[in-house]
């Protein structure tokens, strides 16, 4: 494994250093691509070979990419989608769906827009029109790029994102290994885009795992006016997503309700990031947590439904209503989105935990 570190470093160098008698010699030996992260093509050198797995197969399968992320000057190398140029993320890992209906995929930055008069403008273009959904997420999109400035004069460069200088060195990327081989944890967003549920309630639990649904403290921070910064529900709080969802004692009865039905307990985290990854069980496969992480997903989106009632149509709150609501909404779901599942809306609403388990 350390020397999979040692290794990482001389990919790190070649990517980012534009000189060196070190890189002309592995360069014309060795290297043929452009400057990317990722590489194409047989390659008989057995350091190359050495290389190419340690940062990209195996044990270190993707940890290198991850590690570093772009300073976008022009905006000619870097890829729009597929390299980490934006608050140190791939655009395609937190717009998936997006993603997957663009015609932009490959393409480097400065190939997804235009110089014009008065500055750079971004023109993205979809294979098909969005739906509406699609379009609240191609908002916030452009919303995240539209701080970006491309540079015409300045290069695009790899920063080694393991040490907060942007500094590379054999111990900072020792360290993402070992944390990858101990848990093999996977990327939060991955497990949220394969959660099986709808995708407004999708949509919904990705800005709140982004910090970027519109609660009251989320308006006040913006500069938004509002009438109260106190939870609706319990109006004794403000309002934040971590209240609204977890501590308020209305979520809280909401996830009893939950619980108690699955005749399961649990430790309830207070931090909304990790009661979601926390929302996984360990006598359950793959196909049935992407169901339960379902569950997790369609309660928020009911309880986030229930506040917004409350705050635009003056409605009440009602703990009941809110849980049966995610109970209907995921056996729809279920029994409609998927081919996997046959059972009664009254099996599904008495016994979920044995339908969980034949899913
Ligand atoms: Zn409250």
């Amino acid at each position: 494994m350390f020397n999979c570190a040692l290794l990482a470093k001389w990919k790190r160098r070649m990517l980012s250093e534009e000189k060196g008698k070190w890189k002309e010699i592995l360069a014309s030996k060795y290297y043929t691509g452009g400057v990317r992260t990722e590489v194409s093509g047989n390659y008989s050198s057995w350091w190359w070979k050495d290389l190419f797995r340690a940062c990209f197969e195996g044990e270190g399968e993707g940890w290198f990419q991850k590690s570093v992320v772009w300073n976008v000057g022009a905006g000619d190398i870097a890829r729009f989608w597929e390299d980490a140029w934006v608050e140190n993320y791939k655009l395609k890992t937190l717009f998936p769906r997006l993603f997957s209906v663009s015609l932009d995929q490959g393409k480097t930055v400065d190939e997804v827009g235009t110089w014009e008069e008065a500055g750079w403008n971004w023109r993205l273009s979809w294979r098909r029109p969005r739906f509406n959904w699609e379009s609240a997420m191609e908002e916030d999109l452009l919303n995240l790029i539209t701080g970006k400035r491309l540079c015409k004069e300045s290069k695009d460069a790899l920063i080694w994102n393991g040490e907060h200088d942007g500094v590379f060195s054999v111990k900072s990327a020792y360290l993402p290994l070992c944390s990858q081989a101990n848990n093999g944890s996977q990327d939060i967003f991955s497990s949220l885009w394969q959660a099986t549920t709808v995708p407004k309630a999708l949509y919904t639990t990705w800005r709140i795992l982004l910090g970027r649904l519109p609660t009251f403290d989320n308006l006040i921070r913006r500069g938004m006016v509002v009438n109260s910064p106190l939870c609706v529900f319990c109006k004794e709080t403000q309002e934040t997503t971590q209240h609204l969802f977890l501590e308020c004692a209305y979520a809280q009865r909401v996830w009893s309700l939950c619980f108690r039905l699955l005749g399961i307990s649990y430790v309830q985290h207070k931090d909304v990031l990790i009661h979601f990854e926390s929302f996984h069980l360990s006598h359950l496969n793959v196909k049935q947590n992407q169901v339960w992480k379902g569950v997790w997903v369609t309660i928020v989106q009911s309880i986030w439904d229930q506040r917004n009632m409350v705050v635009f149509k003056q409605g009440t709150a009602d703990v009941e209503e809110i849980f049966h609501l995610a109970q209907l909404s995921v056996w729809l779901k279920l029994k409609f989105g998927t081919t996997f599942f046959s059972y009664a809306f009254s099996d599904w609403i008495l016994n979920p935990g044995e339908c969980l388990q034949s899913c």
